[in-house]
């Protein structure tokens, strides 16, 4: 029989064709549908992967693609290690494109965005990402915001959801309010060039602060969140411990009141407050500048200058002026009189709006007492080793806190640290003030004056005020046929059988609340819903999330690093305030978490402008979902970004083809010893490929369970293709029973990466149990290691010694070895080594003169 043609097929077409095999198991799986549904009631352990819901804008772009590869490849690989796997998909569809969308093609926001879901949920299937679909939440569906309108129902009623008349961001592009986190260095988070207005409004806030200092704590909790999520978190929340101090205006201005309190971090630097400061905005200049025309102008003059320094981002980096109101207040510490000054650099938020100014130690302070004249008083001096050097000046301002007090009364003498805790207690004891924290972190306002998100179910009643909607009324049903337009108000306004209705607690005439709440609710608590997303009673059932929360929350929860803080410290926030209601037992909604790096291409952010936009679509179409899962996998760590090369793609397109290939000529499941057990003698060939099969094993087992670097598993698995296609030529040294073995073993190790052509191979090496749930491969660690054989060393044919090297090690280690063996130098000591003969794997023979 003639030598068979490498090349040639022999039964089968040896040409991989991903579109003809990707429609094959499509078309299988679709007909499951509770294919990766997950069990209940099941005694397995479970897993809860994860991956960010999107928002359906209508196509799936590269970024959707690696993100959810990743999340399908662990869920896969937990599945294959026994585990009970929740991997549900949702829709984030409430929110503005909608509503953009319906003006520019005159189509309703619902009907744009089920049209929308429907085609990029076909991608995902199309893409093989393993979905338990019974589980699907869609956000902008009653059935889901009912849930809500009731959580929100709940926060009122515990006084968490209240309303204020307050400054809010105004987006002008938006045409709504944005909370503070969708600020952007001054610019609206969907606008990277509008800058965000302030307006005055009443708006809904919920009390996201009282769980402010849970939230900074628990993040001590979070080791399985990346570092830099939890120091954004951090700074976000912003925690600074301070004193309050209450200075006396000596006389009533108006209804501010007589007393200005100030917030300071150093109240150890009391005794060099040579004035106040007080922001623009702040309720007693109001008074001041009540019957001062000139100060009015002046003042309006700063808040100018302020909002423009907040609308470009940086207040810190702005102009500092200031107005001398004409006023003095009293140092409670020293009894002495400051000038009461207004400045552009003081927020209304921060603190209490109004500091004590310290020219000598503080940078901003300093520059604004040299500006204007305003005294500077030195407090502090170094701390030194020395004694003579203690009395040198410092050079201003000194800032450090590694000093102690001078001229300061009674606390002279006192270090910065020490003195800080006996002034505010000092100040507590004496009633003019006390030590105290404040946060960065404001209330979440979460009104929003647009019509595609969820109705607030609140109404006004004249005679009864704000009264919540009766629970058994829910959903308050957010009405269909509504012109949308961007013209600042609420486009619910303008529908009269949704506007009028009547007081739940008086049954008279009332309004509804138009406005509707910001979309990051939906995202808060989503989660929990695909536990339990058919519940009609209760937005899920405890003991439902009890199971797949446990007490650390979703096992893997997967997406971009730019939701660290909005999504992420409003989803811990939620679980709080449901821990809390007693509906749930964790703490904290996600156990780990991992951010993915962008798709970018060409060095630059995929965009349409730019054109350097990559289709999914288009991809799957050219090379094959499995390609395209696969190298997206390949192309960089999963945490860094993935420059997209079409190069690149081409080249795991031709790798899955040479495994396909592999597979057409050397899987012969017919064959006696194909099930045969691997014989534990075997060639030095076989014993090779056998090695290599369980190192891959274990590196592609080592990146699932730690840092996913799937570029160098896939690299591992190419490599181990590599060796078995070497011993196609020496097949006759391979038993078939190895063959067989390395064959399923690297189906089961693509399995979670590119599942299509893993499933097609499984079948074709005769394989029938469902691969989804086969047991991953078992990594062996003696089959792993380097054999090693001992080796006779003869001098001139006489046995001199052994040695031990790694079998099949190469003639020159073998040689290396043996002239440094101890016995064998002292035998050739002296000698004139004429020749060395190495018979590898048998002897060495020194010939010596
Ligand atoms: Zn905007
Ligand atoms: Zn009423």
């Amino acid at each position: 029989m003639p030598q068979q043609d490498k090349f040639v097929a022999t039964t089968r077409e040896e040409r991989y064709d991903a579109r003809q095999i990707e429609q094959k198991w499509f078309d299988r799986w679709q007909s499951d549908p509770s294919l990766y549904a997950a069990e209940a009631n099941s005694a397995k352990p479970k897993f809860y992967v994860l991956e960010m819901l999107p928002y359906p804008s209508g196509a799936l772009h590269m970024g959707h693609v690696r993100n959810y590869a990743i999340g399908d490849a662990l869920a896969r690989y937990m599945w294959m290690n026994g585990y009970n796997v929740l991997h549900p998909m949702g829709w984030d569809s409430f929110g503005l494109p909608a509503e953009n969308a319906a003006i520019k093609n005159n189509t309703p926001p619902k009907e744009w965005t089920l049209a929308n879901i429907a085609s990029m949920k076909k991608q995902m299937k199309r893409l093989g990402f393993a979905y338990d679909w019974s589980r699907e939440v869609t956000t902008c569906l009653p059935e889901y915001y009912r849930w809500n309108q009731w959580f929100f129902l709940k926060m009122y009623e515990q006084g968490l959801a209240y309303r204020k008349k307050s400054k809010v961001n105004w987006c002008p592009q938006c045409c709504t309010v944005l909370a503070n986190e969708q600020v952007v260095n001054g610019n609206c988070w969907r606008h990277e060039d509008t800058p965000v207005e302030q307006r005055e409004l009443e708006q809904w806030f919920l009390r996201i602060t009282k769980y402010a200092d849970e939230l900074l704590r628990d993040l001590e909790k979070l080791e399985g969140w990346p570092e830099k999520v939890r120091t954004m978190q951090r700074n976000w929340i912003g925690r600074s411990e301070g004193a309050l101090v209450d200075f006396d205006l000596g006389g009533t201005v108006g209804p501010a009141g007589s007393t200005i309190t100030v917030f300071t971090t150093r109240i150890d630097t009391i005794y060099g407050a040579t004035s106040l400061q007080l922001a623009p905005e702040h309720p007693i200049v109001k008074d001041m500048t009540g019957r001062d025309a000139d100060l009015r102008s002046k003042v309006d003059q700063l808040i100018a200058e302020q909002r423009k320094a907040k609308e470009v981002g940086d207040i810190g980096a702005i102009e500092k002026h200031g107005v001398f109101t004409g006023r003095y207040a009293k140092n409670p510490f020293t009894g002495e009189t400051v000038p009461v000054w207004v400045a552009n650099y003081i927020l209304t938020d921060y603190g209490t709006g109004a500091i004590m100014s310290v020219p000598a130690h503080d940078e901003r302070d300093y520059e604004f007492a040299r500006k204007y004249g305003l005294e500077i008083r030195l407090v502090i001096l170094p701390q030194s080793s020395d004694p003579e050097e203690t009395m040198a000046e410092p050079q201003l301002p000194f800032t450090t806190m590694d000093g102690f007090l001078v001229n300061s009364g009674e606390f002279s003498g006192i270090n910065c640290a020490d003195a800080i805790h006996k002034m505010a207690a000092f100040a507590e004891a004496k009633g003019f003030g006390k030590a105290t924290v404040t946060f960065r972190l404001k209330d979440w306002g979460v009104s929003r004056q647009r019509y595609w998100g969820t109705p607030i179910p609140m109404v006004f009643c004249e005679k009864d005020g704000i009264v919540p909607v009766a629970e058994k009324d829910l959903p308050v049903i957010l009405p269909d046929r509504v012109n949308v337009t961007l013209t600042g108000g609420s486009p619910l306004l303008s529908v009269p059988e949704f506007l009028n209705t009547t007081c739940p607690k008086c049954g008279g005439p009332a309004r509804r609340e138009t406005d509707t709440m910001d979309t990051f609710v939906d995202s808060s608590w989503y989660f929990y819903r695909y536990a339990d997303a058919r519940n009609e009673k209760a937005p899920f059932d405890s003991k439902t999330i009890a199971y797949w929360f446990g007490d650390e929350g979703i096992d893997q929860y997967i997406g971009g690093v730019e939701h660290a803080i909005l999504h992420l410290i409003y989803s811990r926030f939620w679980t709080k305030f449901m821990r809390d209601m007693g509906l749930v037992k964790n703490d904290e909604p996600v156990k780990r978490l991992f951010t993915q790096g962008m798709v970018i291409k060409d060095g630059a952010k995929m965009s349409k402008n730019r054109g350097n936009v990559v289709s999914p679509d288009e991809m799957v179409a050219r090379y094959g979902a499995d390609a395209a899962r696969l190298y997206s996998l390949f192309a960089a760590p999963p945490d860094r970004d993935l420059d997209w090369q079409d190069t690149g793609i081409e080249g795991i397109q031709r790798f899955l083809g040479r495994v396909y290939r592999f597979f057409v000529r050397n899987a012969q499941p017919e064959d006696p010893e194909w099930l045969q057990p691997v014989p534990s003698e075997l060639s030095a060939d076989a014993r090779a490929i056998q090695r290599k099969l369980h190192l891959t094993i274990k590196r592609v087992g080592d990146d699932f369970k730690g840092r996913w670097h799937f570029n160098t598993c896939i690299s591992a698995i190419m490599e181990l293709l590599n060796e078995v296609y070497g011993a196609e030529e020496s097949k006759d040294r391979i038993p078939v029973s190895l063959i067989a073995e390395v064959q399923r073993n690297i189906v089961l190790l693509l399995a979670p990466m590119a599942p299509y052509l893993a499933h097609e191979l499984w079948e074709m090496i005769g394989e029938e149990g469902n691969l989804l749930k086969a047991a991953w491969p078992k990594y062996d660690a003696a089959l792993a290691a380097l054999d090693e054989i001992e080796i006779p060393v003869q001098v001139n044919g006489k046995l001199r010694s052994r040695i031990i090297v790694p079998a099949g090690s190469a003639e020159d280690l073998i040689r290396e070895r043996a002239l440094a063996d101890e016995k064998v130098k002292t035998a050739i000591a002296g000698k004139q080594i004429v020749k060395v003969i190495v018979v590898p794997s048998k002897l060495v023979n020194i010939v010596v003169r």
